[in-house]
């Protein structure tokens, strides 16, 4: 599964859910930019623990 941010190719690692908008999965770095905003809960895709911790 890829990171759904347009552009990145990386592995995506996390899912968020996001108030304002429909879930979505991204890679570690795009996920530890945007859980750092009101609402938004991250939760590992299985296998990828330790990718994201
Ligand atoms: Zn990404």
């Amino acid at each position: 599964m890829e990171c759904s941010k347009p552009g990145c190719e990386n592995e995506a690692a996390v899912r968020l859910y996001v108030p304002w908008a429909e879930d979505r999965v991204v890679c570690t770095a795009h996920g530890r930019a945007l859980v750092q905003r009101d609402g938004v809960v991250a939760e590992p895709i299985e296998g990828s623990e330790e990718n994201w911790r």
